[in-house]
């Protein structure tokens, strides 16, 4: 059991210019009754791993349950009268406003727990009885924020390195919501980052205060929006831009006329590939030359969970098998999930990434420009020694890290 008096939280202080909200957190963050609760919520929930834990209003009670491997557990039952104090701790932990009812919000934090942080992300929706919070906990120990300890093997990481060393251009870093993208960019930025170069940040939200990057992100409150920040970040003309969402045309036009002067810009961006990725800019409007020409490569990657050594289990693939996922060899080793206590029963502690590097060649570079498809685009980068994401991922399975129905489910 996880002694809850021994967890600290890790927030995002958002509330030097709202004096009001400032004022209400304060006075929320004095029920000490509700913050014990919630401690002792969130200590049951990491003892037991729960990946999730839900608060929802009813109207005789507050539910709340725990997601553990699968399964939706109750976990607890609380008296109404407490739910908005409950809710409001949240926003306070999540650096939501808390001015604010009624509305989705989503914020994350951190809780430290035996020298490991963990990261959680909240999210806030109205209901017609109150506010329903989702806590999603993410035991990511295996993704630092360093680019060697991200997990790609050494021949994909030495060549992205480079790419990071290249004197300007856009990196894309691909993926779907929920892939660990942020992760992966923020520790590019902490690569690039020394107090010779000025790096900046635009982002819907900001997930951890990078110590010497000026980080910024949209207010509402004072009609500031993406595309302001992100104009005022090029206009400071900063050696280093990471964009943290690339689904606009105008945000597209601006990152690509960025990475053509002296500055590498990184951006996040929603694509399964490097040659959707590149083809998704074309969609957006802007000139297949640029794109050609301005984009230096596009990093996609898919998290996995990662198997419980103490407990995972060796077995022999079947042949047929193998043969579906394009293996030859039948002497390989793969691991199933088993059940633990310290894996909590589930067969898996923490998420481990999955990579694919595209790197545009001359060919590639002909293909965009003459408006080629998506596989006829992979195929061109494939010829110049892609590694698919598929091999990263049975290289990673037959190594143990994690089952072949993980990697098969995110490709
Ligand atoms: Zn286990």
């Amino acid at each position: 059991m996880i002694d809850f008096k021994k967890l600290s939280f890790v927030t995002q202080k958002d509330d030097r210019d709202n004096p009001q909200a400032a004022r209400q957190q304060q006075m929320a963050a004095q029920d000490t009754s509700v913050i014990q609760k919630f401690d002792e919520i969130v200590a049951a929930a990491l003892a037991k791993r729960a990946s999730e834990i839900h608060v929802e209003a009813m109207t005789e009670q507050t539910r709340v349950r725990f997601r553990i491997g699968k399964q939706l557990e109750e976990a607890d039952s609380l008296e109404p009268k407490l739910h908005l104090n409950l809710v409001n701790r949240i926003k306070v932990l999540a650096a939501m406003d808390i001015t604010k009812r009624g509305v989705a919000q989503k914020g994350y934090f951190k809780v430290k727990l035996e020298e490991r942080d963990v990261e959680l992300v909240a999210i806030i929706m109205p209901t017609p009885v109150g506010e329903k919070a989702l806590i999603k906990i993410q035991y990511r120990q295996s993704l630092g924020l360093n680019v060697s300890q991200l997990g790609m093997y050494p021949n994909i990481l030495q060549e992205f390195k480079k790419l990071l060393d290249r004197p300007n251009g856009l990196l894309l870093i691909a993926g779907s919501p929920g892939s660990g993208r942020t992760t992966t960019c923020y520790a590019c930025l902490q690569e690039l980052n020394d107090p010779s170069k000025s790096v900046a940040s635009m982002e819907s939200q900001i997930r951890y205060d990078l110590p010497g990057i000026i980080q910024s992100k949209p207010e509402d409150r004072h009609d500031y929006s993406f595309l302001d920040g992100l104009r005022a970040s090029v206009d400071m003309e900063p050696d280093v831009l990471y964009i943290g969402e690339m689904n606009d045309d105008a945000i597209a036009r601006l990152a690509l006329s960025a990475a053509f002067g002296k500055r590498i810009v990184v951006g996040r961006i929603n694509a399964s590939n490097g040659a959707n990725a590149m083809l998704s800019l074309l969609d957006m409007g802007l000139p297949g030359f640029l794109v050609a020409s301005g984009v230096l490569g596009v990093l996609s990657q898919r998290l996995v969970r990662r198997l419980c050594e103490n407990c995972r289990q060796a077995y022999r693939p079947d042949e047929t098998v193998l043969a579906e996922i394009g293996v030859k060899r039948p002497d390989l080793t793969f691991f199933r999930a088993g059940g633990c206590d310290q894996c909590g029963q589930t067969g898996f502690i923490g998420h481990l990434g999955l990579f694919e590097l595209f790197v545009p060649n001359d060919r590639v570079r002909e293909k965009i420009i003459s408006r080629a498809s998506a596989a006829e685009v992979y195929a061109a980068a494939a010829e110049t020694g892609l590694v698919p994401l598929r091999h990263d991922g049975v290289r990673k399975v037959s190594q143990g890290l994690t089952t072949l129905e993980e990697v098969l489910a995110r490709l």
